[in-house]
């Protein structure tokens, strides 16, 4: 169907990054980043080395350790216990020296979650097209990128070639408008987004997240919406850059004119081959004074144009909602702080019907209980999803001059090296301490029950990563999935708790609320 000139922001990104378009195949797009890790990436190493192929562009790929290294402290992780997450490490690591691709391993001040640490680098652009073989790739789409989870095979097709056959997606634009009330966080808005159009809402679809809500958002809090979009069954979330990218990006690592672009620096000369990514993105720059601007001006014509037409539109009224909390075993089984637990009645088909009676078994929760009188036993405040610098200055605000409940296990556990030195500096480490929550070491943790940080079976969790599926935090554990600040409250209380009704430590003089718990306000 043609749609005229006017073109959405998705269209113009896949348009610039078609290599091939085969009649009735998929179209062959070039990716400009793939970020790898260590968990699905050995098999696509193999596979190069059985069929005796190299990386084709190893500066175009970024590798971490985070699924499964342990948190608990710095031996443990040189050392892992666990012979299953020991090999896959090492495999990463003998990859990586073998391919040439740049690893941040455990040691290194730039480790972290994989989809934290491409922004925080400077790695993720807008405009790019970003893979890597974990479903949370989305989260690279709040810079205006097109980023999506692949597979194992596709891991090693992207390695060889650079490029990924992909059928063309449909088009979903959210609008949302409105200030964000008071207590509801980036978090709360895809929670009731998910709970609005269902787990499989977007399937098919790329979703352009759009609207003034948005647009008042920082790069963390437009971060943690995209990072949930595969949550409704998205191929990716995108949302158009602007001055808030802009000023994220600006000195970044591989951000054009940062460090690695000025080859006339100490780092920029030594390693000179990697300021590829930041260099051929944009169109060539005269000076390093220009290739800043040059990238600015491309980047600013990343926008949905007038009259471009999407195949789905809806728009949200933000001045309405309520703090979020899932009660059951997907993320769009969610419900206002403020509410109850559903019951079956309210399932609006047959098969919402058996997936409520189950959820509703499997969390052990009676329809009609006050979501606020649901004790918890442990409290997870990470995640690609929620454990970025500001998720913790929120949650540090609940916390502290409190203590953590003598019922509950808390732990906070930063999403990099880099925001836990940053949290460490801004004393934040100290509040969490003091109040009685596990200051731990940088990775994905209880996000998953990979390593070993997992609820034991019956265990529940006040979580503020972005899955709940069974077992998803370990065997028989039970997840809601929540905000940083309602996380932190639920973890003094002992109970998930409404954060709108927060003492906080001297409240009224040393802070405005309204400051500290809306996650992506104006700074
Ligand atoms: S924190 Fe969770 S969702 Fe994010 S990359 Fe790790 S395992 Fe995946």
């Amino acid at each position: 169907m043609s749609r005229g000139t006017a073109k959405t922001l998705f269209e113009k990104v896949w348009e610039q990054h078609v290599v091939a378009q085969p009649a009735g195949e998929p179209t062959l797009l070039y990716i400009d980043l793939h970020l790898v890790h260590e968990v699905t990436s050995p098999q696509a190493f193999e596979g190069l080395r059985l069929a005796g192929r190299s990386v084709r562009r190893p500066e175009r790929h970024i590798a971490t350790v985070d699924h499964n290294v342990p948190t608990t402290s710095v031996q443990d992780r040189l050392l892992i216990a666990d012979q299953i997450s020991a090999k896959q490490v090492d495999a990463l690591r003998r990859n990586c020296t073998e391919f040439g691709i740049e690893l941040f391993d455990v040691q290194a001040a730039e480790q972290g979650i994989v989809h934290m640490i491409g922004p925080e680098l400077g790695a993720t652009k807008p405009g790019m097209t970003i893979v890597c073989g974990d479903s949370h790739t989305s989260t690279h789409g709040a810079f205006g990128a097109l980023a999506f989870g692949i597979g194992t095979s596709e891991v090693e097709h992207v390695m060889a070639t650079q490029t990924l056959p992909q059928d063309k997606p449909k088009t979903f634009r959210i609008n949302v408008e409105g200030d964000l009330p008071y207590g509801v966080t980036a978090k709360d808005l895809i929670l009731d987004i998910i709970g609005r159009i269902g787990t499989d809402g977007a399937t098919g679809y790329v979703v352009e997240y759009a609207g003034s809500t948005i647009r008042a958002l920082s790069m963390e809090g437009r971060m943690t919406i995209c990072n949930m979009s595969i949550e409704a069954g998205a191929r990716a979330g995108m949302m158009a850059p602007d001055e808030t990218t802009f000023a994220y990006l600006r000195g970044r690592r591989f951000a054009p004119a940062g460090p690695l672009h000025n080859a006339a620096s100490a780092e920029g000369a030594s390693v000179a081959r990697k300021g590829v990514i930041a260099l051929d993105d944009i169109p060539a720059a005269a000076t390093h004074a220009d290739a800043w601007e040059n990238a600015v001006a491309h980047w600013r014509t990343l926008v949905t144009d007038e009259g471009a037409i999407f195949d789905r539109e809806m728009t949200i009224d933000a001045t309405k909602l309520a703090p979020r909390v899932t009660w059951g075993t997907s993320p769009g089984m969610v419900t206002g702080i403020d509410d109850v637990v559903p019951s079956i009645e309210d399932a609006l088909s047959d098969a919402d019907r058996k997936s409520f009676a189950r959820a509703l078994e499997y969390m052990d929760l009676t329809p009609g209980t006050k979501v606020t009188d649901i004790r918890v036993d442990a409290v997870f405040l990470g995640s690609c999803t929620n454990a970025r610098i500001e998720d913790l200055r929120a949650a540090a605000k609940v916390v502290s001059g409190h203590h953590v409940a003598t019922t509950v296990r808390a732990m906070v556990v930063p999403g990099s090296q880099q925001v836990k030195a940053q949290a460490e500096r801004e004393g934040l480490a100290t509040i969490f301490t003091t109040a009685g929550f596990e200051w731990r070491e940088p990775g994905c943790s209880m996000c998953l029950g990979m390593n070993p940080d997992i609820l034991q079976p019956g265990e529940r969790c006040a979580s503020t990563s972005n899955r709940n599926f069974e077992g998803r935090q370990g065997r028989g554990g039970r997840t809601h999935l929540v905000s940083p600040v309602m996380a932190a409250a639920a973890a003094i209380t002992g109970r998930l708790t409404d954060v709108r009704t927060w003492k906080f430590e001297g409240e009224g003089t040393a802070f405005e609320p309204e400051q500290v718990l809306v996650q992506g306000g104006p700074r």
